[in-house]
């Protein structure tokens, strides 16, 4: 059976530090390939400013074109509103059910993991393989949530690139290739994004 990574996140842009999460997670957890979904917005952060749902998917679609084992869904970005990572796996499961699913994470996401919707359904559904973003301590969980992670938490390398950090160097006009395909940021000066916020 085929063993795939599920990553959502806003990619608000795509960046190097997303694909080496996704590179380490696959190679180190075993998986066949990753497949991204980028979310139209994230429940937990409704006042992000953010680049259109389709440009944000436009510019994953740029970032992974070239990378076999890596595919791109529109399954959040279609549904036009805030989407469950729960709701979105049970779609996703129910569609491909000849295949095992992962769940990618990095660790700052556990924080809030709680906040989720039905969170220990969801780990019930899915593994977890957790990289490495922030280090630290991790709160305590109920049982099994925590075992999920116990599970799933892999070492990776931490790359200290954040998209907050990419939106404003390209607002200031620095050089900014090294921290985000050249597709992707020829994409942005094309559609002049982030160059106001
Ligand atoms: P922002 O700076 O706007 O918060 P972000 O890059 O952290 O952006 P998302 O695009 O939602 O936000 O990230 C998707 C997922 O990738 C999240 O789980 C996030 O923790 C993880 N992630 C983002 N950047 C890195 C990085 N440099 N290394 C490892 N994981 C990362």
């Amino acid at each position: 059976m085929k063993k795939i990574g599920l990553y959502g996140g806003t990619f608000n842009p795509v960046h190097c530090g997303h694909l080496n999460l996704a590179f380490e997670l696959m190679e180190k957890g075993g998986l066949d390939e990753v497949w991204w979904v980028p979310t139209y917005r994230s429940p937990l952060r409704m006042d992000d400013i953010l680049a259109e749902p389709r440009l944000r998917y436009k510019m994953v679609e740029l970032a992974v074109e070239e990378i076999p084992q890596f595919k791109v869904l529109d399954t959040e970005i279609n549904m036009l509103q805030p989407a469950y990572t729960i709701d979105t796996v049970k779609e996703i499961l129910e569609k491909h059910r000849d295949k095992q699913f992962y769940l990618l994470l990095a660790d700052e996401t556990i924080h809030s993991l709680m906040e989720w919707k039905d969170p220990l359904e969801l780990v019930k559904l899915v593994p977890l393989l957790i990289g490495r973003r922030a280090g630290g301590k991790l709160p305590h969980f109920p049982e099994e949530i925590e075992a999920a992670i116990k599970k799933g938490m892999l070492e990776t390398s931490m790359l200290d690139i954040s998209a907050t950090k990419v939106r404003e160097r390209i607002r200031k006009r620095l050089y900014t290739a090294h921290l985000i395909p050249t597709k992707v940021l020829d994409f942005i000066y094309v559609n002049q994004l982030y160059f106001t916020v």
